[in-house]
């Protein structure tokens, strides 16, 4: 007889996007003459870069001749992209990052989830409230949490992002032994200082515990005074692993590339307490279940780099940049709380109501589509996100008929 993963059976249904989806279609339906503008998804709207097309274009007629095709390529990524990468987001920081401690993959979604196979199933894992909720179920999927109990899973430790705490989380009371951070952050837009990433590193190093820092809309960041990589702060190396993606830096959503940075010097404990290079683990566990990001995918990621592709990067993100100080202006002119929507394209409004009531109203007398906060955590309660992810234009309407909406 064959079983199932029991896991699976705890995670709780995500009703958000499908209880989105469902609203939306009924208010289309009964209203088909009203243009709907969408701010809650966290999907990048406008091209590729032209620096990446062009890359794209050149290696696919590479691989249309026999003496320049390529087959399997190496499964960590080939040297020009980990070098362009260990290169220009690390070492220009200051951050002593080496091309063979970057592993190009298909996704920082499935790098977060996947990174889980290298660490022991019994951990004290400490996880932000409000979150990604992908950080979440991986956990609930390979057994590490308890059940679901009055809106939470037993077992973790939620580190609680709120209004007193400018939504970047306290560092916990008792020792935990792996930690997942976000910043910029989704979905509350939040970044952290330098000292507030160094107190993190502390505490890691103190507790001998793994940081998992997700850094995937670090290209939203515009403050210089703000970190980049976790690995800016002293003695990151030892203790963190930072996750990046070309998917909101470059609109690589559907194109798909992004990667992983497992420093040498990073350990994790075995049962008698020895020492080992999380490196190697990794390096085995992607060698065996991965084959590798797609070469033109991989000289389209390289064309970031490039001149041209880091103008036309700082041009898409500086799009996205003014669509979400637009939307941060105008509701914080209705009054209402914000955070975020500076160094991120996410603004998370405390809507001093319920989520779902807010978001009804939105969409029924703006028909505009946002996203509830209290799916993505007990502490969501009471906000929506609003996504930068739009044309300027549609971001100009959404915000004139949300004044209108709220004032009435
Ligand atoms: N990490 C965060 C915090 C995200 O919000 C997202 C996508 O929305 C991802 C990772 C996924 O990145 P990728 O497209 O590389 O899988």
């Amino acid at each position: 007889m064959i079983q199932i993963n029991e896991n699976y059976l705890k995670l709780q249904s995500s009703y958000l996007f499908s209880d989105i989806a469902k609203r939306v279609a009924a208010f289309a339906a009964s209203n088909p003459d009203r243009q709907i503008i969408r701010l809650g998804i966290g999907d990048v709207t406008r091209a590729l870069p032209g620096a990446c097309i062009a890359a794209l274009h050149e290696a696919v007629d590479e691989l249309s001749a026999d003496s320049t095709f390529r087959g399997y390529g190496p499964e960590q990524g080939y040297e020009f992209l980990r070098e362009a990468i260990a290169h220009n987001d690390f070492q220009a920081l200051g951050a002593d990052i080496r091309p063979d401690e970057v592993f190009v993959s298909d996704g920082a979604k499935c790098d977060t989830g996947n990174i889980l196979d290298i660490l022991s199933s019994n951990l004290k894992i400490a996880v932000p409230d409000p979150v990604y909720p992908v950080y979440v179920d991986t956990n609930v999927m390979t057994g590490r949490t308890g059940g679901w109990n009055g809106g939470r899973y037993e077992g973790l430790v939620y580190l609680e992002a709120t209004e007193a705490n400018g939504f970047v989380p306290a560092i916990p009371d008792e020792a935990v032994d792996l930690i997942y951070l976000c910043f910029p952050n989704n979905p509350t837009g939040t970044t952290a200082t330098r000292g507030q990433l160094a107190a993190w590193v502390a505490y890691a190093r103190e507790n001998k515990a793994l940081i998992l820092y997700d850094a995937a809309y670090v290209a939203f960041i515009r403050d210089d005074s703000l970190p980049k990589s976790i690995y800016e702060i002293e003695g990151a190396r030892d203790v963190a692993i930072e996750f990046r993606s070309f998917s909101k830096t470059a609109g690589f959503t559907g194109t798909r590339c992004a990667y992983t940075i497992v420093p040498k010097s990073c350990a994790g404990y075995d049962s008698e307490g020895s020492a080992h290079p999380l490196h190697s683990l990794w390096n085995r566990r992607h060698t065996t279940k991965f084959n590798g990001v797609s070469y033109p995918v991989q000289r389209a990621a390289e064309a970031v780099y490039s001149a041209e592709g880091k103008k036309q990067v700082r041009q898409l993100t500086d799009y996205y940049l003014e669509n979400a100080s637009l939307i941060l202006e105008k509701m914080r002119g209705l009054g209402y709380a914000c955070a975020g929507g500076e160094n991120s394209p996410y603004i998370w409004v405390n809507t001093r109501t319920d989520s779902w009531e807010f978001f009804d109203l939105l969409l029924n007398e703006a028909a505009v589509v946002c996203t509830p906060g209290s799916g993505f955590g007990a502490c969501g309660r009471g906000y929506i996100r609003l996504s930068a992810f739009n044309q300027y234009e549609q971001v100009e309407v959404a915000m004139d008929r949300i004044a209108e909406a709220v004032r009435r």
